[in-house]
């Protein structure tokens, strides 16, 4: 029988494609057409109705019974026009993906009559029967049900699958005791907490700032492969990334996939989830090829950070739904691919206020300047602080296969800035003497308004080797993974911003109490904050071997693996952190600790257990018989009488292939014997451990070895599997 690989092959090289571009409408013919908008809301809501929707989704205010009740039947009105049946709470379990429980509209009324209908306490709050999501403990604890209410910051929105349509409900997911068991919770609480620190810390430059917001621009990386190959590696189907295969001749050493043309086939199905991406109100604006053959990237137009998160979450079942029409996969895992460039996920942060202003952007006035100044210092303090925190908050089983691997930034946290503002902090730390008077004037004026916008903008100023990266008028950071969801990475981060901001405050007022002028003690404190903290600041190459050197030397945490990185959510100092800002309280933080652990566990596990599988029903049994074939042919010179020398080639090949038998063969018998040991493990953290020094530290890359070099020595016709090349290249 062919084999699913030639099977791949053969369908590509037969396929007439095709390829329609449907010629779309303009973007804002489209855009949000599937997303109850606060236009729509005003057209389907009574006055009173839109009235008390508006306060929510503004000010945070509640809903009552009565107005829930309305606001429900106008969203339903509005999504019937669009032929929806069904709606869902859409909510964000710890499992990284969102989940959905859909239910009709439709019921039958006490006396028989069937209808539609949809309560206010339908769309408020639900109880879905989710007794197997990861809750880490919590709800056997405290109570066995969970249940989701609704967010009204972000506006529900309808699902098109095929032809199903489903209304969808941005929710919350809580235990019913009030412990969060999803992502959503603890972001909401870190954007208000950040909200409340900034403005509070804006109110020293401008008394009509009321409210800020943290906004998210993420560029999300992934690789599109052909859905044939893809189906013919189980690895890639059950793991999400090639446990084996051996480097192609040509990978991405010319570099000329990077910003190429997109081939069209991709093309085709870019615009296509393009468009479903602009009904659901996702901003995209950026689509281009990454450095890696089959690599690409898309990114939206910056947002508020938990509708971003949320956008980023439909975008990528968006994206693998809308493949699967083209006959392609998206790969959204961290590192497909061996010896190829992985996928990450930029988070561009940044805070706007009420008032219009960038708070990272460098201001017109001296007033304003000293605002960025404020915000820019904060941030760094932040970052240097919590490095650990930041570091967790991005560690994953598929992270690890990436950071510092040479193309990606390392596991140690550091912040870029560029030239013209180390410049800038330096002018600040070294002020003669130390102090700042009146006549420091011109200190309060430096002109980096005008500077630093051309600098960092025209890309001349940046360094692509850095995981936090000032880039103008956000920050960056960098090594948020692509697969998963920005929001753990937004909790932390706009968390130790605000508890900074909250310091630095009581900072200048102690102070001010001192008899300092305002902008004078503004202006000390963040001296002290760029002296504190500026270890962290690195802008040489954070790829080199001479940076980890440097790193220790300054005492800056290199953590590389996940189990250990996750240490850093039980400390003291991130307990209080995250408790006094009401984040998390301690049994949260230790039930997503486990969570975390047992998702990384379970992930390599699956990795393991497809290594194991392929090497020994797929792998093998292609060698074997390649093996035959060399032997019966070496047979058959000998017994012609011909010399050594005339099967000395075949007999050689055949050893080679005989020592990588026995080294792919004995790793596996002995990982799996470590999996047994591991699995008796009864302590969570030990167990991940023994998942990631042993079985992955110790079995994973003699194995790959191993079968990449069977990969190279097999007849190319009795491999199984797609080859790199394949995958990389065919479309
Ligand atoms: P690059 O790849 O050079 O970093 P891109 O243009 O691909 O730049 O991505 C920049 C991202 O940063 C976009 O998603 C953009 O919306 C986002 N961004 C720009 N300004 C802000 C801001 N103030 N806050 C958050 N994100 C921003
Ligand atoms: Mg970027």
């Amino acid at each position: 029988m062919q084999s699913l690989r030639f099977k791949a092959i053969d369908k590509l090289n037969n396929s007439t494609t095709d390829i329609k571009v449907e010629s779309s409408a303009k973007i804002t013919a489209i855009f949000g057409e599937n997303v109850f908008t606060i236009k729509k809301a005003r057209q389907f809501l009574s006055d009173e109705a839109f009235k008390s929707l508006l306060s929510s989704v503004r000010g945070g205010k509640k809903i009552d019974r009565m107005m829930g009740n309305q606001i429900a039947n106008g969203i339903k009105a509005w999504a019937e026009t669009k032929g929806v049946t069904h709606f869902t709470h859409w909510f964000q379990p710890l499992t990284g993906a969102s989940a959905e429980k859909h239910d009709s509209f439709f019921t039958i009324k006490g006396d028989g009559t069937p209808i539609e209908e949809f309560e206010g306490a339908a769309l408020i709050q639900q109880e879905p029967d989710a007794s197997s999501f990861p809750s880490g403990g919590l709800r056997a604890t405290f109570e066995a049900r969970g249940y989701t209410a609704w967010d009204p910051s972000s506006p529900p929105f309808v699902m098109e699958i095929g032809t199903g349509k489903t209304l969808c409900i941005p929710t919350i997911y809580v235990s019913y005791t009030g412990e969060s068991l999803d992502a959503k919770t603890p972001l909401l609480k870190a954007l208000v907490a950040l909200d409340k620190a900034a403005v509070d810390v804006c109110q020293y430059f401008d008394k009509n700032i009321t409210k800020v917001t943290p906004t998210l621009g993420w560029e999300q990386e992934y690789f599109v492969v052909d859905a044939g190959l893809a189906n013919a590696r189980p690895d890639i189907l059950m793991s999400g990334r090639s446990v084996f295969g051996h480097a192609p001749a040509k990978g991405q050493q010319l570099e000329d996939h990077y910003f190429g043309t997109i081939p069209e086939r991709i093309y085709a199905f870019m615009r296509d989830f393009e468009e479903e991406s602009y009904k659901l109100g996702i901003p995209l604006r950026t689509r281009h090829n990454e450095v890696a053959p089959a690599q690409f990237e898309c990114a939206p137009i910056f947002e508020e950070v938990n509708l971003a998160v949320d956008h980023n979450l439909l975008l990528m079942d968006l994206m693998t739904r809308v493949a699967k029409r083209h006959s392609l996969a998206v790969l959204l895992h961290e590192k497909p691919f061996a010896g190829i460039n992985g996928s990450g996920k930029h988070n561009n942060w940044s805070m706007a206020t009420d008032t219009g202003v960038n708070l990272l952007a460098p201001g017109k006035t001296p007033k304003t300047n000293l605002m960025f100044l404020t915000f820019f210092v904060n941030t760094i303090k932040a970052v240097h602080d919590y490095a650990d925190l930041l570091r967790a908050s991005i560690a994953g089983a598929g992270n690890d296969h990436r950071l510092g691997a040479n193309e990606a930034p390392p596991a140690i946290i550091s912040i870029f800035i560029g030239k013209y503002l180390s410049e800038v902090l330096n002018q600040v730390e070294t002020r003669v003497g130390g102090k700042f008077d009146e006549q420091d004037e011109a200190m309060l004026k430096l002109d980096i308004h005008k500077s630093i916008p051309e600098l960092m903008l025209d890309n001349t100023d940046r360094n692509r080797t850095s995981p936090f990266a000032f880039t103008g008028n956000k920050f960056e950071f960098r090594a948020v993974g692509s697969s998963v969801s920005c929001a753990q990475a937004m909790t932390v981060l706009n968390t130790i911003v605000a508890e900074t901001l909250k310091q630095f405050k009581k900072d200048v007022e102690a102070s001010i109490d001192k008899g300092e002028k305002k902008e004078i003690a503004v202006m000390h404190v963040i001296q002290r904050y760029v002296v504190e903290s500026k270890k962290v600041l690195f802008e040489g190459d954070g790829y080199s071997d001479e940076w980890e050197k440097e790193a220790a030397k300054r005492g800056l945490p290199n953590v590389k693996t996940t189990p250990l990185a996750l240490d850093a959510y039980l400390t003291k100092k991130s307990k209080t952190l995250f408790e006094s800002n009401d984040i998390y309280n301690h049994i949260e933080l230790e039930a997503r600790h486990e969570i975390m652990l047992e998702e990384y566990i379970k992930k390599v596990q699956i990795e393991a257990r497809i290594m194991g599988e392929l090497a020994t029903t797929i792998i093998l049994p292609s060698v074997i018989k390649y093996q035959n074939v060399l032997i019966q042919n070496i047979k058959g010179l000998k017994d012609a009488g011909l010399s050594e020398a005339a099967y000395a080639s075949q007999t050689q090949v055949l050893e080679k292939i005989c020592k990588h038998i026995e080294g792919m063969s004995s790793g596996v018998e002995a990982m799996i014997a470590e999996r047994k040991k591991a699995n008796a493990l009864t302590d969570t953290r030990e167990k991940a451990i023994a998942y990631c020094d042993t079985i992955k530290g110790k079995y994973f890359d003699v194995i790959r070895y191993n079968v990449d070099k069977l990969e190279m020595l097999v007849d190319d016709a009795h491999w199984m599997l797609p080859k790199y090349r394949e995958l990389l290249f065919l479309r």
